[in-house]
């Protein structure tokens, strides 16, 4: 028996296969672009998470930012399929970093927190920590400057701190930052956390620091981070500042803009230019701006 097909059926079956063949270039493009590493400085507004992407499709995240707007930046760079995270870095437990990780956690399969593990009472530390327990999420505490192997030629770099945090009650929540390098290759990261000018002396006097591709300001940009020593110890070609468009706090300082502007380093700010993705084969480095925020 043969079957006509109704002008509106026929419609239909094209649409369909369009579609098909839409959803299979774009698979095809998207596991293709996996090919680099992939470091984006999310727009979380006063706040920070970075996504990091590697070429075998590792997932790290390094903070969560202030809110569960974190779930649907995740939902915009990760593959539709994907639940899975294998590594969260905390940096340190203010609710600009940690809050956006309690929906992190509901979402996502975790397979490692890195974290430093000091005391802090505030609820939104405490439902990530009990989040974390009922999870039964594999916890490492950091105890010195290690190294962490993510796959050939691309490895995180834990530089601080450079003791063991766990249980105590630090004065300075944010020198207690976790301060990485991610290096790729020639390529060198720096995600400085929340740390400020006393982390940065203890830095230098490590001979830990490396010439640095891309550094991602303490801070938010305060003016108690971000040495011009600092910065021409690292010199990095790019820096990049996590903060939220007319925040309280008045970051960036233009103290430290000014710093930025004296040694020529080319500044992007997530309340200007919105997420700032960087893709490296661990030669060559590229830029790309997301879209600025409306506000
Ligand atoms: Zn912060
Ligand atoms: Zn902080």
């Amino acid at each position: 028996m043969l079957i006509t097909l109704k002008p509106y059926q026929v419609k239909l079956f094209v649409l369909s296969v369009l579609l098909l063949l839409v959803g299979f270039i774009w698979q095809f493009t998207s596991s293709s672009n996996t090919k680099n590493l992939k470091v984006i400085f999310l727009n979380v507004e006063q706040g920070d998470a970075t996504l990091i992407q590697t070429p075998k499709e590792k997932t790290i995240l390094i903070d969560g930012g202030p809110n569960a707007a974190i779930l649907e930046k995740l939902g915009q760079y990760l593959p539709f399929h994907q639940k899975k995270i294998d590594l969260i870095i905390l940096t340190h437990p203010h609710s600009d970093h940690v809050t956006g990780l309690i929906s992190v956690l509901q979402n996502y399969q975790i397979n490692l927190i890195l974290m430093n593990g000091v005391n802090h009472t505030t609820p939104e530390y405490i439902t990530f920590l009990k989040l974390i327990k009922n999870k039964k999420i594999p916890v490492n505490i950091v105890e010195n400057a290690s190294f962490i192997d993510l796959e050939d030629n691309i490895r995180m770099e834990i530089l601080y701190p450079d003791r063991n945090l766990a249980n105590l009650d630090v004065k300075d929540l944010n020198d207690g930052s976790i301060v990485t390098y991610l290096i790729a290759k020639n390529i060198k990261f720096l995600f400085m956390g929340d740390a400020g000018f006393g982390v940065e002396n203890r830095l230098m006097a490590s001979n830990l620091l490396l010439q640095t591709n891309v550094l991602k300001i303490g801070h938010h940009g305060s003016r108690e981070s971000s040495s011009s020593e600092f910065l021409n110890y690292v010199r990095p070609e790019f820096a990049i500042i996590s903060s939220g468009a007319n925040n309280l706090f008045g970051h960036p300082s233009k103290e430290l803009l000014k710093r930025l502007n004296n040694q020529n380093i080319k500044t992007y700010r997530t309340d200007k230019h919105g997420d700032i993705i960087f893709t490296t084969n661990g030669i060559n480095l590229q830029l790309q701006l997301g879209s600025p925020t409306s506000k």
